[in-house]
């Protein structure tokens, strides 16, 4: 929030949560709901119940994304503030315009956007129109409205960032992940947004994207204007509105140092990730798009721990079929090979869908159907997916993984559908590896408890501490106002992780971490001497964290990893990781 002095100036710095890094500096462009394009199509009459369809959907997320603003802006504002979004619901649940829409859908045979545009205009005219002052400002109500649903039927991301010809910061309440995947990295140098938190899929989006970006920065996108100059530090954290000369000499200091410390990690891009006393640590890549593959080899990954399959949905908008989905895995494999990639089964839900549409039908979307439960509701797609997964086995060096296991029916239940799907290949005599290695996720407190269990029937874990993390300490991972309870070196998560790698140990495979935890340089150390063998990390972050296992060695994070497992409290284990990495790499202090 920008804050006022005790002389009543307006404070500029404003401090939220770096998310992706990078220092940018540039005129803003505060994104807001306005005009929505809307494409007109003629339909073929089997084709108008999918569309009614379509808007059903529509309504129901709308309603659920108005409550929301509602319930956010009566904590913040109280409650007078927050009905003035009844008159919105209002117009939604109005069943006489919902009715007249689906009437013209069906008359016109035409895509129910353009239904929505053309009624809710009509209800703007004959509204305007009246004596009634009350009624005339419900003119607003509905263009806002209708605006919402069409977002929600097209997926749409704010259009006037589509008349973008130089880069901006993009300044937003929020962005969802779908609306991330369509920021344009000619035009967008950074974004900053009120609400997130540093394992929302929108801040994995945006590493993914390597756009520097700070998140739960409160009500960023009510005090900036579109064309304030503001300075952005993606790696503290801050955003400076209006930065003065002495700031941006200071920050142009800062990023030269930076600079540096950047070249020295260059140096270390071919030479493996291995502590000081000859321990080797595999340090690979998490993607969302194939694209990346190029982020892969600039930063010195061995290859891809985590690829995010869930994505080639939501880039595209829509659902991707099984020949779809071999080609872009067959891609990933034959690029990396002789290094691994695994792909992870369909993770949507939580906060990742391909439709905004998707999003809200459930009250607790994060305890709902998501990940594994959905592709096991729905076994022919879920087998389809893993035949896409099988072919390119025969292409290179492919595994994959289970998300949100949460007991070791789950695993069974998988892993017989995969029996299915080789068998429907060999009868079609498409080669794959048969000995194709399978591994679960280890991001629900109850699977780490029964990790002994799931170990038997699988070939490694991947510890996915974002999850892990926000199910432990029941801290939703993306809401910004509880992102202070959010720590990975809390007692328990630590006690889990720990009890995960010994159980898998035990059991004879390998165990990795995936999370954000491991991207961490600070954290990376503690997680080496827990005893992991893998780290799979943001490829930006490769060189950082190979540095930090470079410089301490194994018996030091041992050490550091037997006194964090007594810490009491995630502050003081957290300490004694930056004092280990203080004393041995300080410089890596200054990156994060
Ligand atoms: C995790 O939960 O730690 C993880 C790597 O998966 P995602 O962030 O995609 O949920
Ligand atoms: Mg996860």
């Amino acid at each position: 929030m920008a804050e006022r002095g005790h002389n009543g100036a307006r404070k500029t710095h404003v401090r939220g949560i770096g998310v992706s890094p990078g220092v940018v500096i540039g005129p803003v462009f505060v994104l807001t709901s306005q005009a929505v394009t809307v494409v007109e199509t003629s339909l073929r009459p089997d084709e108008i119940d999918h569309e009614i369809a379509r808007l059903e959907d529509a309504l129901i997320a709308t309603r659920g994304q108005l409550k929301a603003i509602m319930e956010d802006l009566g904590a913040r504002a109280g409650v007078r503030d927050a009905s003035i979004l009844d008159a919105h619901l209002m117009v939604l649940d109005d069943r006489a315009f919902v009715d007249e829409i689906i009437a013209q859908t069906r008359n016109d045979c035409c895509n129910v956007e353009v239904a929505v545009r053309d009624v809710a205009e009509n209800y703007a005219k004959v509204l305007a129109s009246l004596k009634d002052d009350y009624l005339r400002e419900r003119v607003a109500d509905v263009r806002d409205v209708a605006r919402r649903v069409i977002r929600n039927l097209t997926g749409d991301i704010d259009s006037a960032l589509a008349t973008l010809t130089e880069k901006h910061i993009v300044v937003a309440n929020d962005l969802a992940p779908s609306d991330t995947a369509t920021l344009r990295k000619d035009v967008v140098s950074g974004f900053a947004t009120d609400l997130g938190s540093p394992t929302s899929h929108t801040a994995v989006m945006a590493r993914a994207l390597e756009i520097p970006a700070v998140v739960a920065l409160r009500d960023i996108s009510r005090h900036v204007r579109t064309g304030d100059i503001v300075l952005m530090d993606g790696n503290k954290g801050v955003l400076i509105i209006n930065p003065s000369p002495e700031e941006l000499k200071e920050y142009g200091a800062l990023a030269e140092a930076r600079k540096h410390i950047e070249q020295g990690l260059n140096r270390i891009l071919n030479e493996p990730a291995e502590t000081p006393d000859g321990h080797r640590i595999v340090l690979s890549a998490n993607i969302e798009h194939i694209d990346e593959l190029d982020a892969v080899r600039q930063y010195g990954a061995e290859g891809v721990g985590l690829f995010r399959s869930e994505y080639l949905f939501i880039f595209s908008g829509t659902m991707v079929g099984e020949a779809e989905q071999a080609v872009a895995y067959t891609t990933l494999a034959t690029a990396l090979h002789p290094d691994p990639v695994i792909i992870r089964t369909l993770d949507l839900g939580g906060d990742k869908f391909y439709r905004d549409s998707m999003a809200s039908h459930e009250d607790n979307p994060f305890l709902g159907c998501r990940s594994i439960r959905l592709s096991l509701q729905n076994p022919e797609h879920f087998k389809g997916q893993m035949r896409a997964v099988l072919r390119a086995s025969a292409t290179g060096n492919v595994k994959m993984m289970y998300p949100m296991i949460s007991n070791v029916d789950e695993v069974l239940q998988a892993n017989a559908l995969l029996a299915e799907a080789k068998q429907e290949l060999r009868e079609k005599n498409v080669p794959f590896a048969e000995d194709l290695e399978v591994g679960v996720m280890i991001e629900v407190p109850a699977a780490a408890l029964t990790a002994d269990v799931i170990a038997e029937h699988v070939d490694f874990f991947s510890l996915g501490t974002n999850d892990l993390i926000q199910y432990t300490i029941a801290v939703d991972r993306v809401n910004e106002r509880v992102a202070y309870l959010y720590e990975p070196t809390h007692p328990a998560v630590l006690k889990l992780i720990k009890m995960t790698i010994d159980a898998g140990h035990d059991k004879g495979i390998w165990v990795g971490v995936c999370g954000q935890m491991a991207a961490d340089p600070v954290m990376a150390p503690l997680l080496v001497g827990l005893g992991v063998d893998e780290l799979s990390v943001a490829p930006q972050a490769v060189p950082l964290v190979k540095d930090a296992i470079r410089s301490i060695s194994l018996e030091q994070s041992r050490t550091l990893a037997l006194l964090a497992l007594q810490c009491h409290s995630g502050t003081e284990a957290l300490r004694l990781c930056r004092e280990t990495v203080r004393e041995a790499a300080p410089e890596l202090l200054e990156l994060v």
